[in-house]
């Protein structure tokens, strides 16, 4: 038995290596045409392209970049769904950026490993003896950025969420998902000396839009006829720092506002100053009450200023825990590949970034393990791929090994990963239903003609 699981392995090697060139030849393409969130039309275009010339037909998400295939093995059991990430980010300053725009989150490695496991499973035999189905999966918008953009869309009927995974589950493409199971690059380097690394999870976010509203008026000549948009939300953010004591260490919280900037000349009072931020956590409760107070802080800086503020809440992404049972059989598939030396996986480290995975992992197992070959600041203006074959190369054989362990032997590993796991909620409808309460676009502040104000921030 060890040694046929040994075999099939090899020869999973073997058919990711035939299709090296292809698998270095989409991570340098998609390197150098990276676009943000719901605007990742050319890796889509590209992927779609290489799917289908491969025999494969998409189901294509129509309004919004991203698709997904399903490959039956004609036999029953479950149906395990590998996904990679469309976007990249704006970082004008970094030394390759595209129009502005970078993969400085490796997001495009994760595409050229995606093909690599597409390739690999048209290989002949690929899937003897296994059970069930694969859905491979890509989808846009990971990233939390541009939310103005995104509310605007929103707006339109274009999207329901900001973030692409908790759309698609919207869409209903999970609904007969079983389990789910991606690869990211490294998240920092001093993890380097492995080639894959696991944890436990990480944060899930709130995201916010923060207007504040004053008054234009000569800067030098008659400020008294104006409000000072940009005092009040200094003003704000002050006090939210002052509130930083108050957050308690077992949520871990994260609160890191980004001013837009006040868009006029500097001889005039700021009418307008937009802030992006978003308020993380580790669980959904925590988030909300934290977010709570964050708001009641926003609010007193408009107050004091006799300016406004509106604030827009938007579910981000949903805290993600790694399912420890499948985290298991993982780290087992990277160790069967790079050898234990090679896997440093840690069942309690807790991580602050959030992704949008976290909101898959609320309603099925599911796991999101690190892979490296990257160098650099993960969102920094250093990043870079260094080692394209260590990432992508590995990435899809690890995926395949996942595969491999997961559907044969009936699905029997599978269905026990299955069975003892307890989501957080027992229906895709339910958790959207607990998200959607994050909703709220409020004018924090109303005044009446005497100049009284009214708050609500709740
Ligand atoms: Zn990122
Ligand atoms: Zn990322």
């Amino acid at each position: 038995m060890r040694s046929d699981k040994r075999k099939r392995q090899e020869y999973i090697i073997k058919s990711v290596d035939t299709h090296k060139n292809l698998i270095l030849e989409a991570e340098r393409w998609l390197w150098f045409h990276p676009q943000t969130g719901y605007t990742e039309w050319e890796a889509h275009e590209y992927l779609r392209k290489h799917f289908e010339a491969w025999g494969y037909s998409l189901t294509l998400s129509g309004n919004i970049p991203g698709f997904y295939t399903d490959i039956d093995t004609k036999r029953p059991g479950p149906k395990v769904c590998i996904m990679a990430e469309l976007d990249a980010l704006e970082l004008p300053k970094h030394p390759q950026a595209q129009k502005g725009v970078i993969h400085a989150c490796g997001h495009h490695a994760q595409g050229a490993a995606l093909l690599g496991v597409a390739a690999a499973l048209k290989e002949p035999g690929a899937l003897d003896g296994l059970c069930g189905s694969i859905r491979l999966m890509a989808v846009p918008a990971e990233e939390v950025i541009q939310l103005a953009f995104r509310e605007e869309l929103r707006r339109k009927g274009v999207i329901r969420y900001t973030e692409g995974k908790v759309e698609y589950l919207s869409r209903g493409y999970f609904d007969d998902v079983d389990m789910a199971v991606m690869v990211h690059g490294h998240m920092n380097s001093e993890e380097d000396a492995f080639d894959f690394v696991g944890n436990a999870g990480n944060n899930g976010c709130i995201a916010k839009e923060i207007i504040y509203r004053g008054k234009a008026a000569h800067a030098g000549g008659a400020p008294h006829e104006g409000v000072n948009a940009q005092y009040a939300a200094m003003l704000g953010l002050q006090a939210c720092n002052d509130l930083r004591e108050t957050f308690q260490e077992k949520d871990a919280i994260r609160f890191h506002p980004v001013m837009q900037g006040a868009n006029c000349a500097v001889n005039i009072i700021p009418e307008e100053l937009r802030i992006e931020s978003y308020v993380r956590g580790k669980n959904l409760e925590a988030m909300k009450r934290e977010n709570r107070k964050i708001n009641r802080a926003l609010t007193g800086g408009a107050l004091a200023m006799g300016a406004g503020v509106e604030i827009c809440d938007r579910p981000g992404c949903a805290p993600e825990y790694h399912d420890a049972e499948f985290l298991k059989l993982i780290e087992q598939c990277c160790i069967d590949l790079s050898g234990r030396e090679k896997v440093n996986f840690d069942y309690n480290k807790w991580i602050a970034s959030s992704s949008d995975f976290g909101d898959i992992t609320c309603v099925m197992p599911g796991v999101q393990f690190y892979v490296a070959g990257a160098s650099g600041t993960v969102h920094g203006v250093d990043y870079c791929v260094t080692n394209p074959e260590r990432v992508c190369l590995n990435a899809a054989k690890a995926l395949l090994f996942v595969v491999l362990e997961l559907l044969s032997e009936e699905g029997m590993k599978a269905k026990k990963i299955l069975e003892q796991y307890e989501p957080l909620y027992p229906s895709i409808q339910a958790y959207l239903e607990a998200i959607n309460e994050v909703i709220l676009d409020k004018n924090a502040v109303i005044y009446d003609e005497n100049g009284n104000a009214k708050i609500d921030y709740m």
